[in-house]
C-alpha cells in the first residue's frame, strides 16, 4: 500500500532527470573544462607543466616564444584541478566551461596552439 501511495505521489511531478544530449542542465558557475591556451601570451616558462598533478601538459619545441616551447595538454590525463590557470604568470591558460570531451579516439583529446 506505501508502495502504492508513493507511486501516485510521483506520478504528476516533474522528472528530476532530463534527456541529455538534447536537453542540458545549468553548468555551475565555477565548473572548469576544456582549456583555451593563448599562445601570443606564454613565454614558455613551464610552470605549467611542472605544477600539474596529473602529468597532462607537456612541452614541446616552437618558435611562438623566446624560451623556444609552448605547452601541449593531454585532456584524457586532465582532471581539470585549474592549478596550470592559477600558476600561468602571463594568464595564457583559462579553463573553459566545456565539457563535452568524449571520444573514441584519445588522440582527439591532445590539444595544442600548433
Ligand atoms: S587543469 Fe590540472 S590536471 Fe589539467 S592540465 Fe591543468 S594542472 Fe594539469
Ligand atoms: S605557465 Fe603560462 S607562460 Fe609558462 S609555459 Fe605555461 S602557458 Fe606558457
Amino acid at each position: 500500500m506505501a508502495m502504492i501511495r508513493e507511486v501516485f505521489k510521483h506520478l504528476f511531478k516533474r522528472p528530476v532527470t532530463v534527456k541529455y544530449p538534447f536537453e542540458k542542465t545549468p553548468i555551475a558557475e565555477r565548473y572548469r573544462g576544456k582549456h583555451e591556451f593563448y599562445v601570443d601570451r606564454c613565454v614558455g616558462c613551464g610552470l605549467c607543466a611542472r605544477e600539474c598533478p596529473a602529468l597532462a601538459i607537456e612541452l614541446v619545441p616552437s618558435d611562438k616564444n623566446v624560451n623556444g616551447r609552448i605547452p601541449v595538454f593531454y585532456l584524457d590525463k586532465c582532471i581539470f584541478c585549474g592549478q596550470c590557470e592559477r600558476i600561468c604568470p602571463r594568464a595564457a591558460i583559462r579553463l573553459t566551461k566545456f565539457y563535452e570531451l568524449a571520444s573514441p579516439d584519445r588522440k582527439t583529446l591532445v590539444y595544442s596552439a600548433g
